[in-house]
């Protein structure tokens, strides 16, 4: 079996200060070789989190599709693979949502990103009215199959899907295991329909909302459940540390 994916979004958290907490869960990742652990810093942090990382895998939280180019104040899929990121998390529901992002752009990001080298932690998810009125499946596998960019190669090892439902982001109410199993579950069957038997049983499929030391070990104990996609719980290294002993 692959080893649980713990993967820290620090969203926009994080001056140099917070280098100490980077170093603290790069060190403590060395006698935790169990689990694959992932920090995800604003783009400032990136090459300052990456000379720190012996051990964890460090990305960035967005990339522009283009190579480069006249978009002021935007960063490319190259630059933050030439920062030292190795993966790029894409399609985010507050990217959706505060930068109108849709899931042709999330595609084209995503195009840009794997042919910048880097690795994917594409996200979906619903909101609280789709959840309501029993949509959020329909409504999740549409936007994995409009967000996914076309042809990606050796998509086990370049691809992990991040489910995270919007109402439980941040809310510290973290989804249920069972809605959690389904939902991963229905993720899985449209893997393997989309990249085949092999290749869409191999993909990882996080969970992310509200995930802490007391949940973590139990939702990553549910089935199809790879590992987790961590908000506000991966902002010191002690409370991101212990989801990691938890579940390791
Ligand atoms: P929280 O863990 O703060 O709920 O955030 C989850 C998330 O959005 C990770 O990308």
């Amino acid at each position: 079996a692959q080893r649980p994916f713990i993967v820290g979004n620090w969203k926009m958290h994080g001056t140099r200060a917070m280098l100490s907490e980077a170093r603290a869960i790069d060190r403590a990742a060395q006698r935790l070789m169990q689990v694959e652990i992932a920090l995800a810093p604003p783009f400032t942090l990136i090459h300052p989190v990456r000379r720190e990382a012996e051990q964890i895998g460090v990305g960035a939280q967005d990339c522009h599709p283009a190579d480069g180019g006249a978009f002021t104040g935007d960063i490319s899929a190259a630059m933050v693979a030439d920062a030292g990121a190795g993966f790029v998390i894409l399609g985010h529901s507050e990217r959706r949502e505060t930068h109108g992002e849709k899931d042709k752009l999330i595609a084209e990001k995503g195009k840009a990103a794997l042919d910048a080298g880097l690795k994917l932690i594409l996200c979906c998810g619903e909101n609280q009215e789709k959840r309501d009125s029993g949509k959020a499946t329909d409504h999740v596998l549409r936007q994995i199959k409009a967000s996914l960019p076309a042809d990606i190669e050796d998509p086990v090892e370049r691809l992990t899907i991040a489910y995270e439902p919007i109402w439980a982001i941040g809310s510290g109410k973290a989804a249920s295991v069972e809605d959690i199993v389904e939902m991963h579950t229905a993720i899985r069957a449209f893997l393997v329909k989309t990249f085949g038997e092999e290749d869409g049983a191999g993909i990882r499929i996080i969970y992310g909302g509200s995930v802490n030391a007391e949940n973590a070990a139990e939702i990553i104990a549910g089935d199809e459940v790879g590992g987790a996609l961590v908000g506000g719980a991966s902002l010191s290294a002690e409370s991101f540390m212990n989801i990691v002993l938890a579940v390791q």
